[in-house]
């Protein structure tokens, strides 16, 4: 999707720290972490967001979260847990129109989220 950075994290047109790539998803470190592991895993085909999935994409959605959690596991971050977050919209606070799971763990995490 032009003018969209996600894509082009996912086309390489974007430098990002990669840390997993599959056939059908990307993850790399978020540019502005807020906790010491932050990572961010996308879809690699371009969905706005959560509201833009069909039930098509129920397949897709499920294996995101196995995704997810594998790379949590693999980041140690099992025993201590941590926190998924998929934003929606801008009254969720999504910045980025391209579907992504932020993947937050190392620290103390705090509720209700700001
Ligand atoms: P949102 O607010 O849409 O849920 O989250 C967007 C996230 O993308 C933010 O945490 C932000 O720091 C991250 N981000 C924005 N631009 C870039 C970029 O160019 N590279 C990386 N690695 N992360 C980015
Ligand atoms: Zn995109």
């Amino acid at each position: 999707m032009p003018g969209c950075i996600f894509c082009d994290i996912v086309a390489g047109r974007i430098p990002a720290t990669e840390l997993y790539r599959d056939e059908d998803f990307l993850a790399f470190r978020d540019i502005d972490p807020q906790a010491p592991v932050h990572i961010l895993l996308i879809p690699l085909r371009h969905i706005p967001g959560l509201s833009d999935l069909t039930p098509d994409d129920a397949d897709l959605t499920g294996r995101l979260i196995l995704t997810a959690t594998g790379i949590a596991a693999d980041q140690g971050l099992d025993d201590a847990g941590y926190r998924f977050v998929v934003n929606c919209g801008r009254q969720g606070g999504q910045a980025v129109d391209h579907l992504h799971l932020h993947i937050l763990g190392g620290r103390q995490m705090q509720w209700p989220p700001g």
